[in-house]
């Protein structure tokens, strides 16, 4: 089988701090942000279209002005009295206008006609999301939507650009019938490239790394730590020695007292490592990031396989407290080919 068949036949998923969306095939991800309060991500197509993707936690909560309001505050967040459904939607029209006379500034300084149009507001997935779509041209054409959705309470913007010879309606289409904006029961898709991971939403993105040949999203959740990384080129790394060999020096496995286990996972052989932080400055550091949290990672957890339909290898690493080991979960959750 040839590895190129695998990618180039799928639709191209996207996941990222609970987007989800999904484009035709060959698209693929040029611009990102780490943070989930207010961010962005950017798709480019193999043409000259592409989709822009911009969210921000809505913020529209009256903020305490005085010490009592400062206390009051403070109580209503401990005891989480600040539900979703309490909030009142921000008004979409007030940002959509400001954002098409910015585009529309930036046409006319290029000497371009621009012209837009928005539709009035609907509500969409049963009343979870309020929602208006728009268009514009102006030395491109675009193809927009902005919501509110009250569940993750973010206001997400999304639109396709392209030239005005560009079928930019049947990708927008595509991109706002497929487009979420949080995971669902607890677990966010991470999906990238030809990553496909899902995390529980508690942890949250720390550090990402995404070069061709190795991706690697790190996450933190109090004194925990989840790490899921995927290398490319496998035949290559795994010329000279096994891949259990290769994992433990690539990501520097204690050299004793590793217990090990074997598991299936579509269909290829997943190996399992255990192991006690012993090692004082590690102990040192699970104190110091658990301290607030309470949560001091003791134990070190592993998992990583092989998949040669693609000719990678898939990698997730955990510290956790005594029972709180979700690697297997997240190795049952993560397709590879
Ligand atoms: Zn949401
Ligand atoms: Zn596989």
């Amino acid at each position: 089988m040839s590895t190129k068949s695998v990618n180039t036949s799928q639709r191209t998923r996207i996941g990222w701090q609970g987007i989800t969306l999904t484009l035709p095939p060959d698209w693929s991800l040029t611009g990102i942000s780490t943070e989930r309060r207010a961010g962005y991500i950017k798709i480019d197509s193999p043409g000259t279209m592409f989709v822009q993707i911009r969210w921000e936690k809505a913020n529209n909560r009256p903020q305490p002005k005085s010490l009592h309001d400062w206390v009051k505050y403070g109580i209503s967040q401990f005891q989480n009295r600040t539900r979703p459904a309490e909030m009142e939607p921000p008004d979409l029209g007030v940002i959509l206008d400001r954002y098409l006379k910015e585009a529309e500034k930036r046409s006319h300084k290029q000497k371009e006609e621009f012209e837009s149009k928005a539709k009035s507001e609907t509500t969409e997935q049963d009343g979870e999301r309020i929602a208006r779509n728009f268009q514009w041209v102006g030395g491109g054409v675009g193809q927009g939507k902005i919501w509110f959705c009250r569940h993750c309470q973010r206001i997400v913007m999304a639109q396709v650009v392209g030239r005005s010879k560009d079928d930019i309606g049947a990708v927008a289409s595509e991109l706002f019938s497929t487009i979420r904006d949080h995971g669902e029961e607890g677990w966010q898709t991470w999906a990238l490239y030809d990553l496909y991971a899902e995390v529980p939403e508690k942890f949250q993105l720390e550090q990402h790394r995404l070069m061709s040949g190795a991706l690697r999203l790190e996450f933190r959740r109090g004194g925990m730590s989840l790490m899921i990384e995927r290398w490319g080129l496998a035949n290559v790394l795994l010329r000279n020695s096994s891949l259990e060999d290769w994992y433990a020096h690539m990501v520097d496995l204690p050299r004793k007292g590793v217990e090990k286990e074997e598991t299936e996972h579509a269909g290829h052989t997943v190996v399992h490592f255990h192991w006690n932080i012993n090692d004082p400055l590690a102990r040192l550091r699970a104190i110091r990031d658990g301290f607030f949290s309470q949560t001091i990672s003791t134990y070190g957890s592993a998992a990583v396989w092989h998949c040669p339909a693609n000719n990678k290898i898939f990698g997730i690493r955990m510290h956790h407290p005594y029972g709180e080991n979700i690697v297997p979960q997240v190795v049952e959750r993560c397709r590879c080919h």
